[in-house]
Formats: structure tokens, sequence, C-alpha cells
């Protein structure tokens, strides 16, 4: 008997009915001779508002109370899950990560899973138990420790990966991946197949479908990923799988737009060795990560750069409480903020090899009169930023350029979730 790992999100939970839906489909999945471990998140927006609760209490919350009290939010839905199957007929039994042996690095509210046992899970399979796991939480030294918002779906493959399950299908209340964000591209096409490679890109820059560490996992296990509807079963949504095992027709399969990052501009930093690296050392010993990186060429009359980068809005903060320090460093008096931005990057494996793609995409934002503020690539994604009011057109205009919107506005797939899109 082969062994389906399925992970259902929070708006598929969100309520006593729609648990039983999801116990339905659990069911079904058994009934279809698997072996059927299942992953929940937590019901609805209870981590969101766990964390509200916590800052009513304490402006500096401990990273372990925070753990201790986000893990509750998925036991709560393991264990009612676990009821309505029993209800419904079909022997099951709920774990958390203690129960399990999903051990985590030491590290709270964003730990890496290191491994899972599979002993107990192994022997409820053989009882012909229904296993429902606790997402996103693990087990470090004692103590419970969680794998970052959205983390139920890296536990779901963790787990399809220990248990060497056939796949893991990640439910969700849409229909599978899109081209872009049906809200800003209400005519964005399905897609049946994608690369594990294309989805880590997107999932990295804004389509908010997986945990980027779920897909990382397994890319590196080759363990076939589907992204399908709790409420279509007969629907098989988007296939994630290893791009030698596609055929590869497009050039961009995908259009995202990342409304999380700042830029800083750092100006006349004077063109001698040491200044960036004094300047990114400074900023990675302060844990401050970095994504676009720009150096302007260097003017003739004064020998000095500007030097452009992007950092998380979230750490705005901490980047400013050292920006005196930078400007005393590099021996200059200016740094730009600028809040206004989105990155807006388009991804495709069908892009290596193939010229003109960026050309494609700088020439439809000019054409819709969209000025380009920074670019980066890699090998198959380019990124621009552009100013936010510009980003939803750029879209638009880049999934029309590459062929990725249909005709006709694509059929409302339940209410666009927040942990979804
Ligand atoms: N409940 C957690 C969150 O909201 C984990 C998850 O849903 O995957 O982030
Ligand atoms: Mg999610």
């Amino acid at each position: 008997m082969g062994i389906v790992v399925q992970k259902f999100g929070g708006t598929s939970l969100a309520d006593s009915e729609k648990i039983k839906n999801v116990a339905r489909a659990v069911i079904k999945e058994k009934e279809n001779g698997n072996n059927v471990i299942t992953i929940v998140s937590a019901m609805g927006h209870t981590t969101d508002f766990l964390i509200k609760l916590s800052e009513e209490v304490s402006n500096v919350p401990s990273a372990r109370e925070m753990d201790m009290l986000l893990s509750t939010g998925e036991q709560v839905s393991a264990s009612l899950l676990a009821m309505a199957i029993e209800e419904m007929g079909h022997p099951a039994i709920s774990l958390n990560a203690w129960q399990v042996g999903i051990e985590t690095e030491p590290e709270y509210s964003n730990a890496r899973i290191i491994d899972i046992k599979t002993e107990r899970l192994n022997k409820h399979l053989e009882e012909g138990k229904i296993i429902i796991i606790t997402g996103f939480q693990g087990i470090a030294n004692g103590d419970i420790t969680t794998l970052g918002r959205g983390g139920s779906d890296t536990s779901a493959v963790a787990v399809a990966v220990a248990v060497k399950a056939n796949r893991c299908d990640i439910y969700t209340d849409v229909e599978g991946v899109y081209t872009s964000d049906p809200r800003i591209v209400p005519n964005a096409l399905p897609l049946k197949e994608i690369s594990y490679e294309e989805m880590f890109e997107l999932a990295h820059v804004g389509a908010n479908v997986l945990h980027p560490r779920s897909v990382e996992t397994a890319r590196e296990f080759e363990m076939p990923m589907r992204v399908r509807s709790s409420f279509k079963l007969d629907n098989l949504g988007t296939l994630i799988i290893g791009v030698d095992k596609m055929e590869v027709t497009k050039p961009v399969t995908g259009v995202a737009r990342d409304n999380s990052q700042v830029r800083v501009v750092i100006c006349d930093v004077e063109d001698k060795p040491g200044n960036a690296s004094k300047l990114f050392n400074l900023l990675a010993a302060n844990n401050l990560s970095v994504d676009m990186i720009i150096q302007s060429y260097a003017r003739s009359s004064n020998n000095t750069n500007d030097i452009a980068f992007t950092i998380a809005s979230e750490n705005l903060n901490r980047f400013k409480a050292h920006e005196e320090e930078i400007k005393s460093i590099l021996n200059l008096s200016n740094i730009f903020i600028d809040e206004n931005i989105s990155k807006i990057s388009i991804v495709g494996s069908g892009m290596i090899d193939r010229p003109g793609i960026a050309a494609g995409m700088f020439q439809s934002l000019a054409k819709a009169g969209i000025n380009i503020k920074m670019i980066a690539t890699s090998e198959i994604k380019i990124s621009c930023l552009v100013d936010r009011e510009d980003s939803e057109k750029a879209v638009v205009e880049l999934c029309r350029h590459f062929e990725l919107d249909g005709l006709e506005v694509a059929e409302v797939r339940g209410n666009l979730p927040s942990d979804v899109l």
C-alpha cells in the first residue's frame, strides 16, 4: 500500500463544517487504497489571533514562549480532525511533534527540521489508522519550536520524505498555482505543472502559495507535490516536479509581485577597494539580509559610486539604527530610503538560453510608461523594482506579453484566501 501525505491549510479548516469537509477528503484518499498521513495548520486565522494576544500582554515576548503559544493552534485542529474522521467510522489518531519525534535545530520561531522518527508513524499505519500530525511545530532540547509562518507545508513535505510517501498533496482553497495572483490578474491561468525551481523562485518573490522551504525539501528529495483544492477534490490542481520531467514550452511560467521590500541608496561612496565589503559586513553583522544590489559606474569627476540595495521592510527600523555608523565608516553624507517600491519578477525554466526575454520584459514595462528602478537576474528569474503604484499594471502587462493570461476571467476559486496568495 502506498503512502500519501496531505496538508490542509487554515482556510480549509476554519470552522467545524470545514473540518468535516476535510475529514471526507482524507477518507476519500484512504478509500482510494492509500495509507494516509495528514498534516494540519491552525484553524482559520488562529495564529494571527494568538500573536495579537501575545502583544496585549508583552512588548517583547520571549521567543520560547511565542513558540509554546503558537504551536497550540495546530493541536486544536489536529485533534478535532481526528475526532471528525472517527465519527465518520474510520480509525484515526492525532499526534503532535513531540509524539512523532520531529526534531529541529534549537532555534525558536524559524527552526529547520533535522530528523523525523518514523517508528510510531509506521506502527499506526500498520494498524490501519489515519494519522493526523500538527504542522508547523517541532521539538529541540525538550522545548517546542516552530518552523516560521506558513511552515506546515514544510512539515508535510518533510514527513512525506521521512515515510517515503508516493507524493505530498497540499490542499488549499484555490485550485492550484496560477500564472499570477488572480486578485491582480483576474484571467490568470491555472498551471498543470511547474518545476521545483520555478516554484521555489515564485515562492520567494511574493507568490505566497507555499512555504519556500517546503519546495526546497521536495526538490532535494524529488518528492512530487500537488497544490490542489480541498473543495474540488476531482481537480488535481498543479503538480510540482523536476524540470527534467516536464515539457517546457513557454519561456516564462509566472509573474509575481513582492511588496515587502524597501530600497536603500548609499550615495557618493568613494570608489576604492574595501568599501563595499565594509558596508555589507556591517549589515551582515547586524543580521540584515540584502536582496537586490546595484553599484553604479564610478564617475570620473569625483571618483564615487552609488550603491543601492533592498532589504525587508520589517528590518527598516533596525537598518536605520545603523545609518550613522554607515555614514561614518564610509565617510559620506547621504543615505536615501525609498519605501514606495514593488519588486516584479518573471520566472521560467524556459528562459535559459533563450535570448530576448529580458528585452521583452523591459519593453512591455516601457510601453506601459513604467520606470524601472533596479534590475536583478538569476538563471530562471528577472526582477525589476518599480514604483508601488505601477506594480499592478506591471504584472498585468507582463502576463499579457508572455501569454500568461486567458481570454476569460478565470472562474472564482473560493474566497481568495490570505494564506494562499
Ligand atoms: N499556523 C501557522 C501560520 O499561520 C503555520 C501554517 O499555517 O502553515 O503561519
Ligand atoms: Mg500556507
